[in-house]
Order: C-alpha cells, then sequence, then structure tokens
C-alpha cells in the first residue's frame, strides 16, 4: 500500500513538474521577438510585400495574413481594370443612376474630393477617360489629337462626382465619366493594412504596395526600417538608391515617370496626367512625399508630379503640418524639405 502510495506521490511531483515546464517554454517563446517577411504578391497592378516583428511567431504569420486579406479587399472594390470591382459596376452605371457602394470604397472617393480641391484640381479621380485615351494611342502608337483631348477633358472634373453620405452613394454629373483610383487606393490599403497587422499584436511592421509604404514600430534589431528612393535615372531598379531614409510610424510614397509611363513614337510619356491640359506631368521625375496618412502621401506624390515644385510646396506641403517631401527635377535637381533632412541616412 505504501509502496503505491509512493509511486502516485512521485508521478504527480512529475506531472507537475511537465506541466510548469510546458507553461515556462511557453512563456519564452511569447517573449522571443519573431520576423517574418511574406513573399511578394501580385495585388492592385503591382507587387505588394509586408513584414511583421512580432512577439511569438504564430502572431507574425497571421498579421500578415489579415493585412493582405484586407489589400485584396480592397483591391476587389476599387480597380477599375477588374470587371467585376464594385468600382467598374460604378463606371458602368453611374452615369445614369445613383450606385451604392461599401463604405471603404465611399471613403476612398471622399478624401479624393477633399485632394482634389486642396490641389486646386492637380489631383484628379476622374481622370479615367484621359488614362484610357492615352492608353488606346499609346498601343497605336500615335498621340492623341488636340480634339480628341478637348472631348476627353469634358468628361473629368471632380465637380462632376456626386457623393452621397446619407446612403453612400455616387453619380456622375456627366454620362461617360469614369473614376481611376490608381493614384490613391493603394496608400489608402497601407493604411487598413496596418490597421489589420497592429489588431493582430505586430510590435513592428513595413507594408509595401508599389511606391506606397507604410511602416509601425521597429525592426526586429529595434531600429527604424530603411527606406531608398530609387535614382531616377539609372535603370538598376532600386539597388543603388540615390537616397536613403530612416522611418517608423510614417507613410512614404513615391511617384516617377520612370516607374510607369507610355512610349510614344519612342518618346516616354508619365502615366500621371494632367487634369487641365490633358497631357502627361513631366515637370519632375520623382516625388516622395512622408507624411503620416497613407492616402494622403499618395495622392500628394501624383499631385504634385502634376503640379510641380513651386505650386506644390505652396500648396500642399506648406500648409499641411508634419508633411515632407524630396523633389527631384528632370535637370537633376534635389528638393529636399527642412523636415525630411531628419529622416536622411548619411
Ligand atoms: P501614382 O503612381 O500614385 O502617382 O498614381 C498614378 C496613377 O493615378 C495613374 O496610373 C493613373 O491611374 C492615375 N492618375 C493619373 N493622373 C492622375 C491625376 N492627375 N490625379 C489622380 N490620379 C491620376
Ligand atoms: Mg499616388
Amino acid at each position: 500500500m505504501e509502496k503505491w502510495y509512493g509511486i502516485i506521490k512521485n508521478t504527480i511531483i512529475v506531472l507537475i513538474l511537465v506541466a510548469i515546464a510546458i507553461v515556462f517554454i511557453h512563456q519564452t517563446r511569447q517573449q522571443i521577438i519573431y520576423r517574418i517577411d511574406s513573399p511578394n504578391k501580385i495585388v492592385m497592378n503591382t507587387v505588394a510585400k509586408i513584414t511583421a516583428v512580432t512577439y511569438g511567431k504564430e502572431k507574425a504569420q497571421k498579421s500578415i495574413d489579415a493585412a493582405f486579406e484586407k489589400i485584396f479587399e480592397i483591391d476587389r472594390l476599387a480597380n477599375r481594370y477588374d470587371p467585376n470591382s464594385q468600382l467598374s459596376k460604378v463606371n458602368r452605371l453611374a452615369g445614369r443612376e445613383k450606385v451604392k457602394v461599401d463604405k471603404e470604397l465611399f471613403d476612398i472617393l471622399q478624401k479624393s474630393i477633399n485632394y482634389y480641391r486642396a490641389s486646386d484640381g492637380a489631383f484628379d479621380v476622374t481622370v479615367g477617360p484621359l488614362v484610357d485615351l492615352w492608353r488606346t494611342c499609346a498601343e497605336a502608337n500615335s498621340i492623341p489629337s488636340d480634339k480628341q483631348i478637348t472631348d476627353a477633358k469634358k468628361l473629368v472634373g471632380s465637380d462632376k462626382l456626386l457623393l452621397d453620405s446619407n446612403d453612400f452613394s455616387v453619380r456622375f454629373a456627366v454620362e461617360g465619366m469614369s473614376l481611376d483610383l490608381g493614384g490613391i487606393a493603394k496608400g489608402f490599403a497601407v493604411d487598413l493594412a496596418k490597421d489589420q497587422m497592429l489588431k493582430a499584436g505586430a510590435s513592428g511592421g513595413f507594408i509595401a504596395i508599389g511606391g506606397e509604404i507604410g511602416c509601425f514600430g521597429n525592426t526586429e534589431d529595434n531600429e527604424n526600417w530603411t527606406v531608398g528612393i530609387q535614382n531616377p535615372f539609372a535603370a538598376d531598379n532600386g539597388e543603388n538608391p540615390i537616397l536613403k531614409l530612416a522611418l517608423s510610424n510614417v507613410n512614404i510614397s513615391t511617384s516617377g515617370n520612370y516607374r510607369r509611363f507610355e512610349t510614344i513614337g519612342g518618346k516616354h510619356f508619365s502615366h500621371i496626367l494632367d487634369p487641365k491640359t490633358g497631357t502627361s506631368a513631366e515637370e519632375l521625375v520623382s516625388v516622395t512625399i512622408i507624411t503620416s496618412d497613407g492616402s494622403q502621401a499618395d495622392a500628394y506624390a501624383t499631385a504634385i508630379s502634376v503640379m510641380g515644385v513651386d505650386k506644390g510646396l505652396k500648396l500642399l506641403i506648406e500648409k499641411t503640418k508634419e508633411t515632407e517631401a524630396i523633389l527631384i527635377k528632370p535637370n537633376r535637381e534635389v528638393y529636399i524639405s527642412k523636415g525630411a533632412a531628419q529622416y536622411l541616412v548619411k
């Protein structure tokens, strides 16, 4: 009897020790910092990549998965090249009737109208007809005629984009208008992806969707995130950046006519169009904006590509708190706003 009592007692002690060890190992694993880099994924007509830093490995993968899920969701709403997207439905029908949309798409449109006003019309998501005209002409290797540009311009202007916040509906004042969110949707998606990562428990993160980047917290080595600005005059795919920046808790967006363009008769034309002239914006070869809102970074980079240095700085950068710019002109002159200097890596 006593022998059995001893065996049971020892077994219980061993089981308790094992349980304590399991809890200890689990807690230690939760304290270890992990970094996971996602593979490149094609979404929003570009390449996206996410890095998560978390305590505990599962959280890292979970936060990356949640972020991508959100990015794909925004793409399904806002991609005009996907015939099944909500934006395509708007483009097909809003010239004839009110089209109700999801809150997120409505948010992008409301923000777009604000940036249209702030930029004196340089940022205009109703550029769809002009984008289509230039694309069709580029395919035929011809430059659009003045008449074609004048006709397309009649369908452009965010003052003709009517939003009703009572029922989240969209209506075009003129039939034939179409929206193109290529200049803002990626920056918007970066912010929502960041929210998902924070919710999933990430302590640091880096999200890149094409030229739109958002970062928060620190790297696994407790450092800032390093971002290079591609040299627009070197065909090296960004391998030797012209400048390096160390960032945390900001968004950075770069628009440039070297990133996407059309070639007509051997000449490059930027994919960014000046809604006033209907022709491509050629004042700057690279525009980088650093600010704490992804949509704003994206929209301002596109807008300043149209506005040029003087107007862009006066209307957008100097008037907006904690918003910085790095602008590169075709003659290779680089302008760095005062506050941007704090981010430069020497
Ligand atoms: P980004 O690369 O962010 O500068 O955006 C450029 C994309 O935005 C283009 O490929 C067009 O889809 C769209 N876009 C072109 N011009 C404008 C403009 N003036 N305002 C808003 N979006 C534009
Ligand atoms: Mg943009």
